[in-house]
C-alpha cells in the first residue's frame, strides 16, 4: 500500500493527486515528513565543515520541504473542503506538528551555527536578501525559544503544543456554529424586502440543504450581509443578528468562552517567557508599528472622528421614524436603514448595482489591471481538476513563460470556513536544490459568494467584488515574488505589510476605465451608465463613520485584550463588555467580531494584537496609490515597474519600510488614508 501524500506528484505543475488522497493518509504522511525533516537538520547541524551561508542557512531553507508540500495541502483542505475525519487528524496533529516546530527551531547545534553567522553577518559577502534571510531565521529560532534555559524551553514548547489544539479547536467550533445555523423562510411573508439576487442565494442555499421548496439564510458573510441590509421582518433581523454575533457563545461542545480564556493565559505566560510584560508587547517587536503607542495612537487618529459622525445615526433615527418605527436604533437596524438612507440621498440601489457586477467579468477586470500593471496573463485550464468541481484553474504567464498557476475557489459552501483569504499550496523560490529548476508558486484565492441559482450568473456586490480584488491582490504578492530564498518569499513578510499588495489593488476596481471596460450588465452586456458610476464615486464616504468605528472597536478590543499583564482568569464576554463601554462604543452600531469567534484572533497567532494590520497598510496603500494619481495615469509604467519590483515581488527580502521609501521615493503620511475614509472632510449633513 503506498501513500500517495509520500509518492511524487507527478500531475500538471506538481500538484497533489487530490483524487486518490484520503484523510488517513495524512497521520502516517506527516509522521514520515517530520521524521524526515529532522533527519536533514540533523545532518546539517553535525557537519565537521565550519558554518557557511550556503552549508547552514541556504540547506536550513531547503530543508523540510516534503513536511511543507503535506502541510500546505492539508490546512488547504482543511479551510476550504474539510469533513469530520479531516477535522479529527488536525486536532491530532495540531500539537504534534507544534512540536516538532518547537523541536526543529530550538535545535542548538543548529542554533549555534546560525547564531555564529549572524555574529559575522557583515564579514562573510552576503548580499542584501541573504543577510536578511539570515536575520529572519536567527529572529524564528529567538522567539521560539532558542535562547531559553532548558526548563523554560520544555515549558515554552508546551505551550506551543497546546496553543496549536486550543486553536484548532476554536477555529472548528466556529464553524460548527455555523453550519448548526439556518434561518428558514417560509412563504412570502418571511421573504419580505429581499431583492430577487438575496431570493435565489436564498433558494440555491436551502437546495444544498436539501430543502426542495424554501429559502435559507445561512450565516455566511454574503448571506447575513444581505440579509440585514434587506429584510422589512425586523424581529427576523434580530434574529439573524444574534445568531451571529454568538457564535461561539453557547454552552455546549462548541463553546469557545473557556477556549480563548485559556489561549490569552497562555499567550501571556509565551510573552513572559522572552521577557515582555504582556503579549501584544512580544507580538508588537516584530512589526513595523513596533510598539503599542503606535498602534493605538494610528486607531485613535480614526477612531474619534468616526465615532464624532452622529449624523450618520441621526439620519437613519429620522427615516426610522418617517416609517413608523419608534425606539431606537438597534445593530440589526443599521444596515436596514443605511440602504435606504442611501438610496434616498444618491440615488443608489444595490439591487440596481449588481446586475453590472457579475463574478466572471470581475474576475476577468482583475485580471485585466494585474495585466495591464505587471505584463501578467492568466490562461484557464479547465483540463485541470483539483479538490472540488467549482474551482478554476489558471496557469499565470509572464513575458517569459509559466510563472505560476492560480486556484479560484470562490463559492461559500458548508465544507469552508467563513471569510476571504489567500494561501499558497507552493511558494515561489529558486533555492531548490535539484535541477528541476525553480519552484514556481502555486496560488488559491477563497471567497465564501453565495452561488447564483442553477444556469444563473453569480452577481457580486460592490463590496464582494472588493473582497474579490483584495484577496486577488494578496494572490499577486505570491505570484509575483520573484526571491531565491523560500523564507522571505511572496506573503512571509511582517504582518502589518502583508495588507498592503491587497488593499493598494482594491484601488483599481473603484477607477472609472476599469469599470466601464469589465462592469457590464449581466443580460445585455451593457457597460455600466457614467451616472451610475458617478453616483458610486458620491456615495463612497456614505456610513464611513459606522465601518471605522466597527472595525476600529475590534481592532482596539483585540489590543487591550492582548496588552493584559495579568495572569488573572479572565470573562471574555465580560472583558469585552467593559471595554466597549469604556471606549463609548455607540449601542447602535455593534461588533461582528466578537471575542468568542474572532478567528483573525483565535483560530491561529497571526493576526492576534494585529487586527491594527489592516489600518496600518491602509496608510501605506492610500498613499502609495496616490503615485498612480500624481502621475495622471491609474497604469503609469514607470510607477507600475516600482510597484512590482519593491512592493509586489520582493517578499520579505527588503526591509518593508526601505521597500516603502524604494517605491514611494518617500515614508507614507496618514492624510491619503483619512481622505480616503471620509474623515478629513467636513460633515456632510
Ligand atoms: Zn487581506
Amino acid at each position: 500500500m503506498t501513500n500517495p501524500l509520500l509518492a511524487p506528484w507527478t500531475g500538471p505543475y506538481g500538484l497533489p493527486p487530490f483524487a486518490d488522497i484520503r484523510a488517513e493518509h495524512f497521520p502516517a504522511a506527516f509522521s514520515a515528513a517530520m521524521r524526515d525533516h529532522l533527519g536533514e537538520i540533523d545532518a546539517l547541524a553535525a557537519s565537521s565543515e565550519a558554518p557557511t551561508f550556503a552549508n547552514t542557512v541556504a540547506a536550513f531553507d531547503r530543508a523540510g520541504r516534503l513536511l511543507e508540500r503535506v502541510s500546505a495541502l492539508f490546512y488547504n483542505l482543511t479551510s476550504s473542503e474539510t469533513s469530520p475525519a479531516l477535522q479529527a487528524v488536525q486536532r491530532e496533529m495540531a500539537p504534534l506538528l507544534a512540536a516538532h516546530d518547537s523541536r526543529v527551531f530550538t535545535h542548538a547545534a543548529l542554533f549555534a551555527r546560525i547564531d555564529a553567522l549572524r555574529e559575522r553577518r557583515d564579514r562573510i559577502g552576503l548580499d542584501p536578501e541573504q543577510r536578511r534571510v539570515l536575520e529572519r531565521f536567527h529572529l524564528d529560532f529567538v522567539r521560539a525559544g532558542a535562547r531559553l534555559a532548558p526548563t523554560e524551553q520544555a515549558r515554552h514548547a508546551a505551550i506551543m503544543r497546546r496553543l496549536a489544539e486550543l486553536t484548532t479547536r476554536f477555529g472548528q467550533n466556529v464553524l460548527a456554529d455555523e453550519s448548526e445555523f439556518r434561518l428558514v423562510l417560509e412563504g412570502e411573508a418571511d421573504l419580505a424586502g429581499l431583492p430577487a439576487f438575496v431570493r435565489a442565494a436564498a433558494q440555491q442555499a436551502a437546495r444544498e440543504r436539501g430543502i426542495a421548496a424554501g429559502a435559507v439564510i445561512t450565516l455566511s458573510r454574503s448571506h447575513i450581509v444581505p440579509f440585514l441590509t434587506f429584510s422589512e421582518r425586523r424581529d427576523l433581523r434580530e434574529a439573524a443578528w444574534r445568531a451571529w454575533t454568538s457564535r461561539g457563545e453557547h454552552d455546549g461542545a462548541s463553546d469557545n468562552r473557556g477556549v480563548a480564556a485559556e489561549i490569552l493565559r497562555l499567550r501571556l505566560e509565551q510573552a513572559r517567557l522572552h521577557g515582555y510584560a504582556s503579549y501584544a508587547d512580544f507580538a508588537l517587536s516584530d512589526t513595523m508599528a513596533r510598539s503599542q503607542a503606535a498602534v493605538t495612537s494610528l486607531l485613535e487618529q480614526v477612531w474619534r472622528p468616526a465615532r464624532a459622525r452622529d449624523d450618520e445615526r441621526a439620519a437613519l433615527e429620522a427615516l426610522a421614524r418617517s416609517h413608523g418605527e419608534s425606539g431606537e436604533i438597534e445593530p440589526w437596524d443599521w444596515r436596514f436603514y443605511a440602504e435606504k438612507v442611501r438610496q434616498e440621498r444618491y440615488d443608489l440601489d444595490e439591487a440596481a448595482v449588481k446586475p453590472y457586477f457579475p463574478l466572471e467579468r470581475m474576475v476577468d477586470a482583475a485580471f485585466d489591471c494585474a495585466a495591464r500593471l505587471f505584463g501578467i496573463s492568466f490562461v484557464a485550464r479547465d483540463d485541470i481538476a483539483v479538490y472540488h468541481c467549482d474551482v478554476r484553474v489558471y496557469e499565470v504567464r509572464g513575458a517569459a513563460g509559466p510563472i505560476g498557476l492560480f486556484l479560484h475557489d470562490n463559492f461559500a459552501r458548508p465544507t469552508k470556513r467563513s471569510g476571504a483569504w489567500m494561501s499558497s499550496y507552493r511558494l515561489q523560490s529558486r533555492n531548490t536544490g535539484d535541477d528541476a529548476g525553480p519552484a514556481l508558486p502555486i496560488v488559491v484565492n477563497n471567497n465564501n459568494f453565495a452561488k447564483g441559482a442553477p444556469g444563473a450568473p453569480t452577481l457580486l456586490s460592490v463590496d464582494d467584488a472588493r473582497t474579490l480584488f483584495h484577496e486577488f491582490g494578496h494572490g499577486l504578492h505570491g505570484l509575483l515574488s520573484n526571491v531565491t530564498y523560500e523564507r522571505v518569499s511572496g506573503t512571509s513578510v511582517l504582518r502589518d505589510f502583508v495588507e498592503l499588495p491587497s488593499q493598494l489593488f482594491e484601488h483599481w476596481l473603484e477607477e472609472p476605465e476599469v469599470l466601464k471596460r469589465h462592469a457590464r450588465h449581466h443580460e445585455t452586456g451593457e457597460p455600466i451608465p457614467d451616472a451610475l458610476i458617478e453616483r458610486l464615486h458620491r456615495a463612497r464616504h456614505f456610513n464611513q463613520g459606522y465601518e471605522t468605528v466597527r472595525y476600529a472597536a475590534s481592532a482596539l478590543v483585540d489590543m487591550a485584550v492582548h496588552a493584559r499583564t495579568s495572569s488573572e482568569p479572565i470573562d471574555v464576554v465580560a472583558f469585552e463588555r467593559a471595554e466597549l463601554e469604556r471606549l463609548g462604543l455607540p449601542a447602535a452600531v455593534g461588533v461582528n467580531h466578537r471575542l468568542v469567534h474572532f478567528q483573525h484572533l483565535f483560530s491561529g497567532s497571526s493576526y492576534a494584537a494585529g487586527y491594527y494590520v489592516y489600518l496600518w497598510a491602509e496608510v501605506l496603500d492610500a498613499d502609495g496609490f496616490d503615485a498612480f494619481v500624481e502621475a495622471g495615469d491609474p497604469f503609469d509604467p514607470a510607477v507600475a515597474r516600482r510597484l512590482a519590483r519593491f512592493i509586489y515581488s520582493s517578499g520579505n527580502s527588503i526591509e518593508p519600510g526601505e521597500a516603502y521609501h524604494a517605491f514611494r521615493g518617500r515614508a507614507a503620511t496618514p492624510e491619503p488614508m483619512l481622505r480616503q475614509r471620509g474623515l478629513l472632510e467636513p460633515v456632510e449633513r
